[in-house]
């Protein structure tokens, strides 16, 4: 096999490891097929030159996380925790993402803004289909004033290719924009303070689907006290839009057998999305 199909096929399969994915079987007859996706007819010739691999099964693993999907449209109760975070935050007419930057300016309104270097405000598109709401910034995100951009982020970005999208086509912002000392969850004072701006980034980007990247995220969100494994994967309404609880990158790093169900979850938001897998070329 030629040196750049190597490296493109180890690249590929990194993404899947990377996602809790590892048994992958040879089938002699269409080529290297991934354990949870059978694929049953021999695809045409690539135009390319390269060699064909079919990896996790895209259609019939969509079609089924489409069924989940489905299935799992029956809103449970999350019960709010207190009075709402949000009830006070007014729509600003004619919002927009770098009215709410100018906004937040040199920010002094939490205790977060003495030891940030940079406010990490949010990165992508302004009309993504697609919003990742993480926790805070830590500190590489900290040094450069921009999200998940550390070992954790470099995961998330893999996620996103392998939903066959880029980091420019979804967005991504954090519920506090400063990081908290020690990488310490911000406390609920700095939510309070700071989460109006999530709402607004939130109400002029629009989009059809968030996925929350970790408790903190879905809690503030959902302004509830429930853990995340209560309703993690499942389809939330949350003010009118589509919302996904889904474990933290950072958590995936340090707990690598969780990545295989955010995975799943994924595949449900790809299917909300009418999103499949990326398949190469075939004449
Ligand atoms: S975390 Fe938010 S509210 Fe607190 S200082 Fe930073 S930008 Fe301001």
């Amino acid at each position: 096999m030629p040196e750049s199909w190597q490296e493109k096929l180890e690249e590929r399969l990194r993404y899947y490891e990377d996602l809790g994915i590892r048994l992958f079987y040879l089938n002699r007859r269409v080529g290297i097929t991934a354990k949870s996706g059978e694929t049953t007819e021999r695809p045409a010739e690539p135009t390319d030159g390269s060699p064909e691999i079919a990896l996790p099964g895209p259609r019939a693993e969509t079609s089924e996380a489409a069924a989940n999907a489905q299935a799992l449209r029956v809103e449970p109760v999350i019960v709010p925790s207190g009075p709402s975070l949000f009830e006070s935050v007014e729509k600003v007419q004619g919002d927009t993402l770098l009215k709410i930057r100018d906004d937040i300016g040199d920010c002094t309104r939490c205790k977060l803004h003495k030891r940030r270097h940079k406010i990490v405000f949010g990165d992508g598109s302004a009309k993504a289909q697609l919003v990742f709401v993480g926790e805070g910034p830590g500190a590489d995100e900290d040094a450069q004033g921009l999200p998940f951009v550390g070992r954790a982020g470099k995961l998330l970005t893999q996620m996103i290719e392998a939903m066959g999208l880029q980091r420019k086509d979804v967005y991504i912002c954090n519920v506090v924009k400063c990081r908290p000392p020690e990488n310490r969850a911000p406390e609920p004072d700095e939510v309070a303070t700071c989460s109006p701006y999530l709402l607004r980034q939130i109400d002029v980007i629009q989009p059809r689907v968030i996925v929350c990247l970790g408790a903190v995220a879905a809690k503030t969100l959902l302004e509830t006290n429930r853990g995340i494994t209560q309703f993690r994967g499942q389809w939330l309404e949350w003010r009118g839009r589509k919302l996904m609880a889904t474990y933290h990158p950072a958590y995936l790093l340090r707990n690598p057998n969780a990545k295989g169900e955010v995975w799943k979850d994924l595949q449900k938001v790809m299917a909300e999305l009418g999103l499949e897998l990326p398949r190469k070329k075939s004449s």
